[in-house]
């Protein structure tokens, strides 16, 4: 008798199955959640409000990035690098292999300890990029913190970085343990939880570790707002103001929380520095982002890409000269973990720049959304003015940048945006 195995039990024709429905489950969110119909305003109305900007303020803006930039990228590149130096090489197993010798080479002490401990070394190695990047922020006069401050902020995302990940480690390899051939199936379920789980855990457990957060006092600006809300037909359950100023005079506003849970969260830097009417301006434009849903559409991509990512990460475990490089002989042990992280840090630059025009588009609906809701482009516009020029954004940046990293549209685009609306509209 032959003794092929039928087809149904191999995991790896499996696995190449699901990545290829999960691969496809994420273009069709992609295309039908993502507002694709929303291209920037032509370059001719950009270059208009750009001439209309200050020009100082404009060189300045310009000047400020321009000084971050090197540190920026420097940290990038060694941080790559770095996850190449451990992934490709057996330096990162051997890293591992010896964090858990105190503990003898106990598999969990491996999974657990000599993870975190290449996630912390790669944090080690971007520190002297970030302090730097603090010192530009102090010469611009960006932030209103001490090295002492910015030292407590560090030591908590570290302490952060290190239960997410303990938990995230410490699950991963319990089930490639349990299930050594079927573990990608189950950490893609895993996976796909733990993003579910962190968009909503992050606002409630994560942001007050950070930030303290109190509800906005009753007058005039918070029945606007909550009137606002009530007459787009978001249920908001209430306006906090977050004490931002304890780390940066930057302006800024957000909604948080799904459902039940959902807050509309002011900068106390905001109230201060810019009028009531440009505060409601940036509100409605978050209240936007909770009308179409972005947070559950970013969601729903981010759990469909961390599953497509722990599928494709367990074929690319079948390909043995990647394993020989890291020293390892399956994908699926700790000592494989930093393999794992250089692969990880590949992807993520690559599918930046697909993140950063998906952001853009989202956030062009929602800026839409606050010019309908307030019918008031010039607003709109001042907002936009003064958001650059608090926030010392380059209102026009490098197109290159642009397109690699911008979450937002920039300056010139969002004004040129709100003309076009204004002619449109006749307002
Ligand atoms: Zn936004």
């Amino acid at each position: 008798m032959p003794t092929s195995q039928p087809s149904v039990a191999d995991p790896r024709a499996w696995a190449a199955v699901t990545l290829g429905v999960l691969v496809l489950a994420l273009l069709v969110v992609a295309v039908l959640l993502v507002p694709w119909g929303r291209p920037p305003a032509p370059r001719a109305d950009q270059l208009a409000a750009l001439r209309d900007l200050p020009a100082a303020e404009v060189a300045r803006g310009r000047a400020f990035h321009a000084a971050l930039r090197p540190g920026g990228y420097g940290a990038t590149l060694i941080g790559l690098l770095l996850a190449l130096l451990l992934g490709l090489t057996p330096l990162g197993g051997r890293l591992v292999g010896l964090v858990a010798r105190p503990f003898g080479d106990h598999w969990i002490a491996q999974a657990v300890l000599g993870g975190i401990a290449v996630v912390l070394l790669a944090d080690l190695v971007a520190l002297p990029f970030a302090a730097w990047r603090r010192t530009v922020l102090v010469r611009y006069g960006l932030t209103t913190q001490g090295w002492g401050g910015w030292t407590v902020d560090l030591v908590k995302s570290y302490a952060v970085t290190a239960v997410i990940g303990a938990v995230a480690l410490l699950g991963f390899y319990t089930v490639t343990r349990l299930a050594p051939r079927w573990w990608w199936a189950f950490g893609a379920a895993g996976a796909a939880a733990l993003v579910v789980l962190l968009s909503f855990v992050l606002p409630v457990l994560v942001e007050p570790v950070f930030n303290r957060f109190t509800p906005m006092g009753p007058g005039p600006l918070r029945t606007e707002l909550m009137n606002l809300a009530a007459r787009d037909g978001v249920p908001v359950r209430d306006v906090l103001v977050a004490d931002a100023s304890r780390r940066t005079t930057a302006v800024n506003a957000y909604v948080s929380g799904l459902g039940p849970t959902r807050r509309i969260v002011v900068y106390d830097t905001l109230l201060r520095r810019a009028e009531p009417a440009e505060v409601t301006s940036v509100v409605a434009h978050e209240l936007g982002h909770a009308k179409d849903r972005d947070v559950f559409t970013g969601t729903l991509l981010g759990a469909l890409g961390a599953a497509a990512a722990v599928v494709a990460l367990f074929l690319l475990g079948s390909w043995t000269g990647l394993l020989r490089a890291a020293g390892v002989d399956s994908i699926a042990q700790p000592r494989a973990f930093p393999l794992l992280l250089a692969l990880a840090t590949v992807a993520a630059l690559v599918a930046a720049p697909v993140q950063a025009l998906v952001s853009r588009r989202v956030e062009a609906r929602a800026d839409g959304h606050a010019l309908a809701l307030t019918g008031d482009p010039d607003t709109f516009e001042a907002m936009q003015r003064r958001l650059s020029s608090v926030n010392l954004a380059d209102p026009d940046p490098p197109r290159w940048e642009y397109l690699y990293s911008a979450s937002h549209p920039s300056t010139v685009e969002r004004i040129a945006a709100a003309r076009a609306y204004a002619r449109i509209s006749g307002k």
